[in-house]
């Protein structure tokens, strides 16, 4: 075995050893505990479990690089140097990442994208995550952030094209593109525009006015972080990745949005599934000890 990953959510963490090609090992699964110092206890056991192997943790959240303290709304860690804390009770250090981009990071080298060097990630699910990967590297900056893009501005023109209201974003700002292009937040534009609909996938399915302007909110994510980034593709995951027709409309919304005639990134649907978030946080760690 040459690394593990461990994938932390707010119901189970789950380790997985992985060998020298990437093929998964033995596995170990835990509830995940209600409180910090269980947490800590549950983290470290898999840990020592995982042997002496460089270990990657796809965690729920944001660790701010500069405080070491964590920030997450899945897990009893808020406010905490969860970290630290690990690192003492472990007696050695592992590799963080968030697990939007330990998702990315794996699509990227093992799945949908590993045949292009640039590569940018959307998760779109109860929330929106981002990430982006170039040559097998994630971008990483001094704040930790990058890849937040949930949390920036939504498209103020497609706002008021639709008289949309602004919403409260559960990271303390208001419009946030969380509050409209998650799961809940496609909810939120058919109750804005007096549609009985309550279920992303009957919205989806209707193709209707709903759908086709939560595209056009989301192509202007996508428009963003193209023009961040100019990735080759743009991988999809989350829950809202198995709309069937996702990829098909998303792709013509990005174009409709793209100005001046330049080209778009290919939009792919990601492939890993279940284990990128410990795959993507090994392939991390491992990448971290092995090549700096
Ligand atoms: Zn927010």
């Amino acid at each position: 075995m040459i690394a593990a990953g461990i994938d932390l959510g707010g119901t189970k963490i789950e380790a997985q050893l992985f060998d020298a090609d990437w093929n998964r090992g033995k596995t170990k699964r835990v509830a995940t505990p209600a409180t910090y110092d269980a947490l800590v206890e549950a983290v470290v056991d898999l840990i020592q479990w995982a042997g002496p192997v460089p270990v990657g943790i796809s965690a729920a959240g944001l660790i701010n690089p500069q405080t070491g303290i964590a920030l997450t709304a899945n897990l009893p860690a808020s406010g905490k140097p969860f970290p630290a804390d690990v690192t003492k009770r472990a007696g050695r250090k592992v590799t963080w990442v968030n697990d939007a981009r330990s998702v990315i990071l794996s699509e990227a080298v093992f799945g949908a994208a590993k045949d292009v060097p640039s590569v940018a990630g959307l998760i779109l699910g109860t929330g929106v995550g981002g990430g982006i990967a170039v040559k097998g590297r994630l971008l990483a900056g001094p704040t930790g952030t990058v890849g937040e893009i949930g949390h920036g501005p939504l498209s103020a023109p497609t706002v008021a094209k639709y008289g949309l209201p602004l919403h409260a974003c559960g990271c303390g700002r208001k419009g946030c593109v969380e509050t409209y292009v998650s799961g809940p937040g496609m909810v939120r534009i058919a109750e804005a525009l007096g549609s009985d609909l309550r279920d992303t996938r009957l919205i989806a399915a209707e193709r209707g006015q709903v759908w086709r302007v939560w595209c056009e909110l989301t192509a202007e994510l996508l428009l963003t972080l193209s023009l961040a980034a100019d990735p080759e593709v743009v991988v999809i995951a989350g829950g809202l990745s198995n709309i069937p027709h996702l990829i098909e409309d998303l792709s013509a919304a990005l174009k409709a949005a793209q100005f001046g005639g330049f080209g778009i990134p290919e939009l792919r649907l990601a492939t890993v599934g279940d284990t990128a978030g410990a795959s993507g946080a090994a392939y991390a760690a491992w990448r971290k000890a092995n090549h700096g």
